[in-house]
């Protein structure tokens, strides 16, 4: 009983931090299995997953008050492959990958996960199996351990620190001073850019979901951090079905898929090399292909 507890214990304490917080969607995000107010549909059975594949079809969304952000918007990212989203800021990329946890719903059309409309299926097991890391990760006030047993509330010690040496911040973490132990957040460490993404990465790792939804960070980070955060996420993205906004050039070229998006729709789509073959088109653009300074490795904000 006591065993069953812990976990639900976490969660509660988990709540009322967030309700301390001036809540901030963003950060919200990365906790999936927030408790939320909306019903599941009656009737509604769990997901189960297969390949992992998704399927956005004929999607329209708009926000409450504002004008159509997603428009008639498909595309499928395949079970275990890359699937890369880029274009201009403001297309609604972010936006796409709120709707995949269903933190919004689509105003018609449908999101199927191997087959399954989302809006039919309860939204833990819908959440059972995703995991998210965004942009700019959140660490909520406690140790370093409570911060990656976010991603799941019943992990054993154990498994967060396999979760930690997956993604690249075991050593660090040790390097603290009172390691796994030590407080971060507002009132403790003050973490460096790369170790907080370490950390995002390793809370997402420790749920071992099969899809991964990634908001690549555009801020610069020091070399050594860069290349620590990046072998991170390939780590975490091996034999997974991911949806990558993606801003780094590098992931894009590795991505088995790019959807280039425009003002909330589909503009192109395809690999990497066929895009690169249509120099009038935005993927060239963004990629200004014709005159890359050598190492620079972040698309161009049209
Ligand atoms: P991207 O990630 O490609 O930069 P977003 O999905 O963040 O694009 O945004 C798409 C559009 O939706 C933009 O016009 C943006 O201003 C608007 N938008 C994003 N989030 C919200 C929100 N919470 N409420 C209202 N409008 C929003
Ligand atoms: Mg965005």
């Amino acid at each position: 009983l006591l065993l069953a507890y812990e976990p639900a214990k976490r969660l509660a304490k988990l709540q009322v931090q967030m309700e301390r917080a001036a809540v901030n969607a963003k950060m919200i995000y990365e906790i999936l299995d927030m408790q939320t107010h909306q019903r599941d549909k009656a009737g509604a059975g769990e997901l189960v997953v297969r390949e992992a594949k998704i399927e956005f079809r004929n999607v329209n969304f708009a926000y409450t008050g504002s004008g159509p952000v997603l428009r008639n918007l498909s595309f499928v990212a395949e079970g275990g492959k890359t699937t890369a989203l880029v274009g201009p800021s403001g297309a609604g990329k972010s936006t796409v990958i709120t709707l995949v946890p269903r933190f919004y719903d689509p105003a018609d059309g449908e999101i199927l996960i191997d087959g399954q409309n989302i809006a039919d299926v309860t939204k833990s097991s819908l959440r059972h199996h995703l995991a998210y890391v965004s942009q700019q990760p959140y660490l909520f006030e406690g140790t370093i351990r409570d911060n990656i047993r976010y991603g799941r509330p019943d992990a054993t010690d154990s498994e967060i620190e396999d979760a930690a040496r997956l993604a690249n911040a075991h050593d660090f973490i040790l390097s603290q001073p009172m390691g796994y132990d030590t407080p971060v957040g507002e009132n403790g460490l003050t973490l460096s850019g790369g170790q907080r993404q370490r950390l995002s990465i390793a809370r997402a790792l420790v749920r071992n979901a099969p899809i991964l939804l990634l908001d690549e960070a555009t801020s610069a980070l020091d070399t050594e951090s860069e290349a620590a955060v990046q072998q991170a996420l390939e780590a975490a993205m091996v034999g997974r079905t991911v949806i990558v906004i993606a801003h780094r050039l590098s992931t894009v070229i590795k991505a088995d898929k790019i959807i280039v998006m425009q003002a909330g729709q589909v503009v192109e789509e395809g690999t990497h090399e066929s895009l690169a073959q249509r120099p009038s088109g935005l993927y060239a653009r963004l990629n200004n292909l014709q005159a890359v300074p050598s190492g620079r490795d972040t698309l161009q904000d049209l």
